[in-house]
C-alpha cells in the first residue's frame, strides 16, 4: 500500500515552517543575497521552534524528527531562501557523521550542550585538491598519546564561520587512499582551528562558506568517530542520508518559482489577453509541475526508505539529482515565463536560479550521482 497522505502531525509540522518562513526569512532574503549576510538571528528564531536540531534524537536534546519531516521542512525554507535552507540544512549535515558512528557516551558528551542553543555544526570533508576525489585528501590525523593531532585545510564548507562544532575528515594511512580516512568531531574553539576568508558565491549568499583550517589541533581520542579508519563509509553514509534532504530544499526553490510564473502568467497582458492564455506559456508551467511534483515523490520516496531502516544509496542519488536538476530547469523556465522582468533583480526569479545551481554542486555533484546511480545498477 503506497500512501501519499501526510499526517495531521506533519502537515502541521508543514505550517510551522512554512509561518515561520514567510515571517522570518522572507522580509530580509533579498537583503541577506544582496548583502551576503549570513543571519544568526534566524537561526536563533529557528532554534525557538525547535526544529533546528531536528535531526537529533530527542534523548540528547534533539528535536526527533524523521528524514521525511526532515524533508517537509527543507521544502518550506528553500521556498522561501536557498541560502538560509542550505545553512539551517549544513547544521543536520555537520551532526549526521556523529549520529551514525559516535558513540552513546561522546554523543552524551557532546550533543545536549549543542542542542541547548542555537548553535551550528559543520560538515567538513571537501579540500581543494579533493572533491568528487574523495579519496585524494591531504589531511591527517597522527594518534599521539591520548589525543589525535589534525592538520589540514577543508574548503567550501558551509557554516565554515559560524559553526560551533565541526565533522571533520582527515587520514589516518593517506597510502591506503579512501581506506585510511577516520572521522572527528572538532568543537570550533580548540586551538589551532581558524577560518580563510568567506567565499564570494553566486548564490545561496547568505550561507557562510569558506575555508576551515586545521593547524596541529589537538582532540581527545575518544572523539574520533566509529572504528577508525572507516571515515570514507561514514561520509559515504551521511550523504546517503543527508541528500533527500538537500533534494528537498531544491523542490522548494522548484516550486517557490513555479508559484511566481503562474502569477505573473496571470497578471501579464501581451497581444491583449493575459500570457497565461498562450498555450506556448501553459505547456511550459505543466512541465514545471510535472517536475517539481516528481521531484518531491523521488525526495519522499528516498526519505521514507531512511525511515525504515533501509539501504537508499541509490533512491536518495536519484532524488538529489533530479530535484537539483528540476530546480535549475524549473527556475530557469520561470524567468523565461516573466521575459525581462524575470531577469531583473526587481524579482525573486533571478535569485531563485542562481540559488539553484548550487544544487547541481554540491553534495556530490550531479555527474557523480549518476556515477552512483549506475554503480548500483550494475553491481
Ligand atoms: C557553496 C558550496 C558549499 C559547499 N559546502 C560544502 C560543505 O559544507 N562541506 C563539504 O565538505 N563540501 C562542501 N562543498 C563542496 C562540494 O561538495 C564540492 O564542490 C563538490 O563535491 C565538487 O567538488 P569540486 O568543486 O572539487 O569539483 P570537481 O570534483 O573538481 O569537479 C569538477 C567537475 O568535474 C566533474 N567530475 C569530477 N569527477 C568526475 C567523474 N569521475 N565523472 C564525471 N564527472 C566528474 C564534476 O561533476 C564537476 O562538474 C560545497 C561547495 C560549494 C560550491
Amino acid at each position: 500500500m503506497v500512501d501519499f497522505t501526510l499526517t495531521e502531525e506533519q502537515e502541521r509540522l508543514r505550517e510551522l515552517v512554512r509561518k515561520f518562513a514567510q515571517r522570518e526569512i522572507a522580509p530580509v532574503a533579498a537583503e541577506l543575497d544582496r548583502e551576503q549576510r549570513f543571519s544568526q538571528e534566524i537561526v536563533d528564531k529557528y532554534y525557538e521552534t525547535g526544529l533546528l536540531h531536528g535531526v537529533v534524537p530527542e534523548e540528547y536534546g534533539g528535536g526527533g524528527l524523521s528524514s521525511l519531516e526532515g524533508c517537509i521542512a527543507a521544502e518550506e525554507l528553500g521556498a522561501v531562501c536557498g541560502g538560509v535552507a542550505s545553512y539551517l540544512g549544513a547544521n543536520s549535515l555537520g551532526l549526521t557523521p556523529f549520529l551514525i558512528a559516535g558513540s552513546p557516551e561522546l554523543k552524551k558528551e557532546l550533543l545536549p550542550k549543542h542542542c541547548a542553543g542555537p548553535s551550528l555544526a559543520a560538515f567538513c570533508l571537501t579540500e581543494a585538491e579533493a572533491g568528487s576525489d574523495v579519496a585524494s585528501m591531504r589531511s591527517t590525523a597522527k594518534r599521539v598519546g591520548d589525543e589525535y593531532v589534525i592538520n589540514g585545510t577543508k574548503q567550501f564548507i558551509t557554516n565554515g564561520g559560524v559553526a560551533s562544532l565541526y565533522s571533520v575528515f582527515a587520514s589516518e594511512q593517506p597510502e591506503l587512499r579512501h581506506k585510511g580516512i577516520s572521522c572527528f568531531m572538532v568543537p570550533a574553539k580548540t586551538p589551532g582551528v581558524s577560518h580563510g576568508k568567506k567565499e564570494d558565491k553566486m548564490g545561496q549568499r547568505a550561507a557562510d562558506t569558506r575555508e576551515v583550517i586545521f593547524q596541529d589541533v589537538r582532540v581527545p581520542a575518544r572523539f574520533r568517530l566509529g572504528e577508525g579508519l572507516d571515515g570514507f563509509k561514514i561520509a559515504m553514509m551521511t550523504l546517503d542520508e543527508s541528500r533527500a534532504g538537500v533534494g528537498a530544499a531544491a523542490v522548494g526553490i522548484a516550486r517557490a518559482a513555479l508559484e511566481a510564473a503562474v502569477t505573473y502568467a496571470k497578471e501579464r497582458k501581451q497581444f491583449g489577453k493575459p500570457l497565461a492564455q498562450q498555450q506556448a506559456i501553459q505547456f511550459m508551467l505543466a512541465d514545471m509541475a510535472m517536475k517539481v511534483e516528481a521531484a518531491r515523490l523521488l525526495v519522499w520516496r528516498a526519505a521514507h526508505l531512511h525511515d525504515q531502516g533501509l539501504r537508499n544509496t541509490k533512491e536518495s542519488a536519484i532524488a538529489k539529482c533530479f530535484a537539483g536538476d528540476t530546480a535549475m530547469q524549473v527556475t530557469t523556465d520561470a524567468v523565461q515565463v516573466l521575459g525581462g522582468y524575470g531577469y531583473m533583480k526587481d524579482y525573486p526569479l533571478e535569485k531563485y536560479m542562481r540559488d539553484a545551481k548550487l544544487h547541481q554542486i554540491y553534495e556530490g555533484t550531479n555527474q557523480i550521482q549518476r556515477l552512483v546511480i549506475a554503480n548500483e545498477l550494475l553491481r
